[in-house]
């Protein structure tokens, strides 16, 4: 939640980029009863904008009732997808599925350190920005594609590839030791792009 000189911004994380039904009605509702904004956000969640402050904790109340979890410091980044197989003609992947077991594998886990971005994209189109992203997951027919040390920004560059026709299991392993690797090497906040050049980068590019 943060607050800024037009009111509160409320940020709710959609896994996956889905919105449940009823926190979808009850954020129309509650938009309606206070006048603010929905806006859906680059990252696949909503943003509940110029909420008046007044009504930030009963509007959070009410999601959180229903289920809804907030945006906050610490948190594992929800993955970006693609909306992947079978709703992409191109998807050869359901990146909803990989993207959830990508989420139980790091539920649980402490403090996670700023600020790395994971996307998942269903085919080598790469449409959520894959090669941009710190952390990139890719299917191809042969297997998976792993990319590290993408990012967008004034200065964009694409990752390198340290993986080629992974499994689904091999991804998830190559994602832990990413996020274990940053956490030994990261006071605060380091996106991953600096940690490729280290010497104990745990991968090589392939
Ligand atoms: S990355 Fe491939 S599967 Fe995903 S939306 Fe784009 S074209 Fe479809």
């Amino acid at each position: 939640m943060s607050v800024n000189s037009t009111g509160v911004s409320i940020t709710v994380l959609l896994p996956s980029g889905r919105l449940p039904l009823d926190i979808m009605k009850a954020s129309h509702d509650l938009a309606t009863k206070y006048g603010f904004s929905i806006y859906c956000s680059l990252l696949q969640n909503i943003r509940l904008i110029n909420v008046p402050e007044g009504a930030a904790e009963q509007v959070k109340s009410d999601l959180a009732s229903l289920g809804a979890k907030f945006k906050a410091p610490g948190q594992f980044p929800l993955p970006r997808i693609c909306i992947g197989k079978p709703h992409c003609s191109f998807g050869l992947v359901d990146t909803e599925k990989l993207s959830n077991e990508l989420l139980d594998r790091f539920d649980g886990r402490g403090k996670t350190k700023a600020k790395f971005r994971i996307s998942i994209a269903g085919c080598t189109v790469g449409c959520p920005w894959t090669k941009n992203s710190d952390i990139s997951i890719m299917a191809s027919r042969v297997g998976y594609s792993v990319y590290v040390g993408g990012k967008g920004g004034m200065v964009p560059r694409s990752g390198i590839r340290i993986k080629k026709k992974a499994t689904e299991q091999e991804v998830l392993d190559i994602v832990q030791t990413l996020v274990d690797f940053h956490d030994l090497k990261t006071k605060s906040k380091q996106r991953m792009s600096k940690l490729i050049k280290d010497p104990d980068f745990p991968f090589s590019e392939v």
